[in-house]
């Protein structure tokens, strides 16, 4: 069986890995502006992996977005029950980071119209919350609103905890977050959507055609690149195969993948 979940420790901090199971995507939904060569090897149908992540500071358990829910059952949607195989349950979780409102990160939020995790307070940003409200017959806009009542929108920049910051990302989406987690001077950097698959870092204007901004999201990933490089920072794909963990390094002037070694 494929491993579920991957613990690892980043300072005092004790993070987890966990897969959603997949997302069924095309390959040219998943691969907009991205010359042939490079994923020759995708089939035109395929599953994107899916990754969540779960940070427990010690006094609180933090979790980065939650895949996509029962929509996608039994592919996808498997998030509550991995998380109990590490002994979590949905009511240990104390806050949810979300990082974007498309469905493969929102889905698993809301089960028959209640939230999943029912102690949860949410995080999204500003923008990101105005995306949604903008688009009332979207899937996306019906969840964020039954949650309105537990979410905190944040204009900017924040730390939602000690060591746990949120960092504006526009391009995905306007509202984009990626989080700075920090312990011990251990650092990882959570991309989110800002990378889709790694054999796209040798085309950077690559990106999943629901990208609301190309242009600008062309221009975070490559500031996201240089300082993942930069501070030499693990990084979390949400995408990227299982566990989604690994550094940014530069090979004839092209960055590359490095998968953390399991
Ligand atoms: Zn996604």
């Amino acid at each position: 069986m494929n491993p579920v979940s991957h613990s690892f420790s980043l300072g005092r901090f004790h993070l987890t890995s966990i897969s959603d199971g997949a997302f069924p995507v095309t390959k040219n939904f998943f691969f907009a502006n991205t010359p042939s060569h490079i994923v020759s090897h995708i089939p035109n149908h395929y599953h994107a992996p899916l990754n969540v992540l779960l940070i427990d500071t010690g006094t609180q358990k933090i979790l980065i977005d939650a895949g996509l829910g029962s929509t996608f059952a039994p592919v996808a949607g498997k998030l509550v029950d991995h998380l109990k195989t590490i002994h979590v349950s949905p009511g240990d979780i104390q806050t949810v980071i979300i990082t974007h409102g498309h469905l493969d990160h929102i889905g698993g939020l809301i089960h028959s119209k209640r939230p999943v995790f029912p102690q949860a307070q949410y995080v999204l940003s500003q923008e990101e919350w105005d995306v949604w409200e903008s688009d009332p017959s979207s899937q996306e806009h019906n969840i964020l609103l039954l949650l309105k009542n537990c979410l905190t929108l944040l204009p900017k920049d924040a730390e939602v905890f000690p060591g746990v910051r949120i960092i504006h990302t526009p391009g995905h989406t306007a509202g984009h977050l990626c989080v700075h987690v920090n312990s011990e001077n251990n650092d990882l950097l959570i991309a989110s959507d800002i990378l889709n698959d790694p054999a796209t870092l040798q085309h950077l204007p690559s990106h999943i055609s629901a990208e609301m901004s190309p242009a600008k999201g062309l221009n975070t990933r490559r500031k996201f690149l240089k300082k993942a490089h930069d501070m030499s920072a693990m990084v979390f794909a949400c995408h990227y195969p299982f566990p989604g963990l690994g550094y940014i390094n530069k090979r004839k002037e092209k960055w590359i993948w490095v998968p953390h070694e399991l």
